[in-house]
């Protein structure tokens, strides 16, 4: 674990003036390229292609799968959503979800081992009990789903039950995730979405007595109402219920891409140097009651698999997000949902109704993709390695390490990095500032930012 600089240090390095020269927005990068830099058209033929490549190896496959359905849409929501009520929606979508499936395992085989397996949404645990029954036993039926594969959620505190839990953890569901974001009642108004910390705590309570081993909170930074006051009452209140991991991920303003956002007033947003503030005040909580910083927004005790992976310099992330055991294969199943196949990115149509016309009209709902090169390769490598490890061997910076550490001299005179005898480091200050660090190495830096796929992924 890098060491951490004393307060007054930090505040001297994350001066207003510096916050200013890195307000930049960034793409998060889960896919490198980012999927606004796709290239050509990439279409339903070139995913079946992909997956019959994909079928003459017996790498492990990790799913993820989209639940869109949530029964009111908050403010700060950046994620594909679909807002309903209504039973028979989830019900339409599951099967179709399934046909899409039977379509991926046609040119896939259906013997594939999977070993990871996660539903995000939108709210997945507003499915009922049925209908998570059946969609886990058309996911068995159609992957050989091992015994020990990791199995985990997104859900909603304020939809959970105790009925619920258990039958999630009949399932084989071992970690959960919850949305929490803020806890200040002023600013749950603000957003759209009010859910008391008695009914947080109570879920958690819930979560730990059912026997749920990973249970990870999500909060968010840079929401309208917040201040630094907040979030320390958030982070306290949240550290008194013993979560494994807390991601404190940074909200994403982007009215165009997401109308909700725009009730919003620019006014009402923090600035740059807030945004630093309300983030600097979550990670010190955090990192004081034992917490280890893993990446960018993520933290987790000492003992959580994924701080020793951290420890242990193997840290790495797939499109489902930190991890320490990377699949061969990563698919999406479902609307919006973003897929790694065969060095093929691939995501489904993005709202509901084009998603299912492609199913409907006989094939798979394909809205774009990307043919990795080695070069993209490469780059993901070191913004891995970067983000995840905040550490890059000179050894794997290519022929000419020095195109790079030129682009990055002004944030090793900034105090952000630091030119080690093996290689980049980032300094504890350099922390605060991990994306533009790494748009150091990513060729087209300077795309602003973009919602890609299901980030950040709060239910
Ligand atoms: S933030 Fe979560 S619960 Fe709220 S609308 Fe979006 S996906 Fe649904």
């Amino acid at each position: 674990m890098r060491r951490a600089l004393p307060p007054a240090a930090l505040d001297a390095a994350l001066d207003a003036a510096l916050v200013a020269r890195y307000d930049a927005s960034g793409p998060r990068t889960a896919s490198y390229p980012p999927a606004p830099a796709w290239g050509r058209p990439f279409g339903a033929a070139d995913y079946r292609a992909a997956l019959r490549e994909a079928s003459e190896d017996d790498g492990d496959v990790a799913l993820y799968v989209h639940l869109p359905f949530c029964p009111q849409r908050c403010l700060y929501c950046g994620c594909p959503v679909s807002v309903t009520r209504r039973a028979e929606k989830v019900d339409a979508y599951l099967h179709r979800l399934e046909i899409e499936v039977k379509r991926v395992t046609r040119e896939l085989g259906t013997a594939r081992r999977v070993t990871r397996l996660h539903l995000g949404g939108g709210t997945p645990n507003i499915l009922t009990e049925s209908q998570l029954l059946v969609l886990h036993q058309f996911l068995e039926r159609h992957f050989a789903v091992a015994s020990d594969a990791e199995r985990s959620l997104e859900a909603d505190p304020r939809h959970v039950s105790y009925t619920q839990l258990q039958w999630l953890y009949a399932l084989g569901f071992r970690r959960l995730s919850y949305g929490v974001q803020d806890l200040h009642p002023d600013v749950q108004r603000a957003i759209g979405r009010v859910q008391p910390a008695g009914v947080v705590r109570e879920a958690v309570a819930m979560a730990r007595d059912v026997g749920f081993e990973g249970l990870h909170l999500e909060l968010v930074y840079g929401l309208p109402g917040q201040t630094t006051h907040s979030v320390a009452s958030t982070v306290d209140e949240v550290l008194a219920w013993g979560p494994d991991r807390v991601a404190v991920f940074g909200y994403a303003h982007l009215p165009s891409l997401r109308p909700n956002q725009r009730a919003f007033a620019d006014a009402a947003l923090p600035t740059a140097y807030e945004r630093l503030s309300l983030f600097r005040t979550a990670a010190e909580r955090l990192e004081q009651a034992g917490y280890q910083w893993l990446g960018p927004d993520h933290f987790a005790r000492p003992g959580d698999p994924l701080a020793r992976a951290h420890r242990d310099g193997v840290l790495t992330r797939s499109l489902m997000g930190l991890t320490s055991v990377s699949a061969a294969h990563e698919l999406g199943l479902g609307m919006s949902a973003i897929g790694d196949v065969a060095g093929r990115y691939v995501q489904m149509e993005g709202e509901l109704p084009g998603w299912a016309k492609g199913l409907d009209d006989g094939d798979l709902p394909v809205q774009r993709g990307h043919v990795q090169t080695d070069d993209d390769r490469w780059r993901r490598d070191l913004v891995t390695r970067l983000l995840c490890r905040q550490f890059v061997p000179y050894a794997i910076m290519g022929d000419d390490p020095s195109v790079f550490l030129h682009r990055l001299r002004p944030m090793a005179t900034d105090g952000l990095v630091e030119f080690g005898a093996d290689g980049l480091a980032v300094t504890p200050a350099g922390r605060y500032f991990l994306r533009n660090v790494a748009m150091a190495f990513d060729a087209g830096a300077g795309r602003g930012a973009s919602v890609e796929g299901r980030y950040p992924r709060t239910a």
